[in-house]
């Protein structure tokens, strides 16, 4: 019986997806009452949703009509302001922390390889993300066959799933302490936020990654760093779409050692599909076909089940190509 419905409702445009055996049938109260209590819906990855939005933007015009060259200021009227920006560099040793070099890889060439702005050398590299955690049904699970087949993975975390519970306090201790890396995906994933209409609301952005850090901390101790975000819905897209005060953005991000990991293939286990185990491991290949470095975005939030199923098989398949595993740091 599946039950789960999630309710995307974003500037009149209403978006729902089925997902399978999710945290209602496991009863994560916690999960359940997040989303009673908020007035708007937010934790769902839609990534694969991005494009959807930004055809509807694009139908809506531009909302800002104040245009100056790659500025604009938002409806929020808080843009401008520069208190956020510590314009603290973080070097990728002290980054590292208690993650072993060897199978550590610099956030700043990563993102060069999929930016185009770095041509990737030959050797084979798989670096298993995973959005949206923690959760308690997905995220131990996926430790796991982590820690099972001797692999190591990038956890892009929201603070908000974070703080649900003591449990899942402990869910990011325990990440941490099994050596994977951990990524800022926003305090709060609410892709509808991010950006009004073509233009980024950068100083909602800059908070967002503030806050998530703040609890990155608050869990981890004051001598953890994260050098690595990625965008609820992704940021190459409005990068690509040429939104409206990325420039800024882009600057505070550079400015504070902040790099933006996005993907280069995926299990697709996020597109509302709902695809079983053997279509996840399938949309996996496809998209890794032919790459050295091979970025892989997945999830491990409720309701990620299938997931959990195909992770095992899409861990022997790049062992099998001849790929190491390695972190983003
Ligand atoms: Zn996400």
């Amino acid at each position: 019986m599946h039950i789960g419905l999630r309710f995307l409702i974003s500037q009149g445009l209403i978006l729902m997806t089925t997902l399978s055996g999710n945290a209602m049938i496991n009863g994560d109260a916690d999960y359940i009452n997040t989303f009673a209590n908020r007035s708007e819906y937010s934790v769902v990855c839609l990534d694969s949703v991005d494009e959807k939005l930004e055809d509807k933007e694009k139908s809506e015009g531009d909302q800002c009509g104040n245009h100056e060259g790659n500025q604009c200021e938002n409806s929020s009227g808080d843009q401008g302001k520069d208190n956020l920006g510590e314009n603290k560099k973080t070097s990728f040793r002290e980054a590292l922390g208690i993650i072993d070099e060897s199978y550590a890889v610099d956030a700043e060439i990563v993102e060069k390889w999929l930016s185009g702005e770095e041509e990737a050398d030959g050797e084979k590299q798989v670096f298993l993300t995973f959005d949206d955690g923690p959760s308690r049904t997905i995220t131990p699970k996926v430790l796991d066959i982590l820690k099972e087949k001797d692999v190591k993975a990038t956890f892009f975390q929201c603070g908000e799933m974070i703080e649900l519970s003591q449990s899942t306090e402990d869910l990011v201790q325990r990440v941490h302490e099994e050596g994977h890396a951990i990524g800022n995906h926003f305090y709060i994933h609410d892709i509808v936020k991010i950006n009004t209409g073509k233009n980024l609301n950068g100083e909602y952005c800059k908070k967002q990654l503030k806050k998530n850090d703040e609890t990155f901390k608050k869990v981890l101790g004051d001598d953890f760093n994260c050098r690595i975000m990625r965008m609820p819905g992704g940021f190459a897209s409005k990068e690509r779409a040429k939104y409206y005060g990325l420039d800024e953005f882009k600057g505070y991000l550079k400015n504070n050692s902040i790099y933006s990991i996005e993907w280069n293939a995926l299990s697709g286990d996020a597109d509302g599909t709902n695809k079983s185990r053997n279509q996840l491991v399938q949309e996996v290949k496809k998209t890794a076909e032919d790459k050295s470095k091979v970025i892989v975005l997945m999830h491990d939030t409720y309701g990620k089940e299938e997931t959990v199923k195909a992770l095992p098989e899409i861990i022997d398949y790049f062992k099998d190509q001849g790929f190491q595993f390695k972190v983003i740091v």
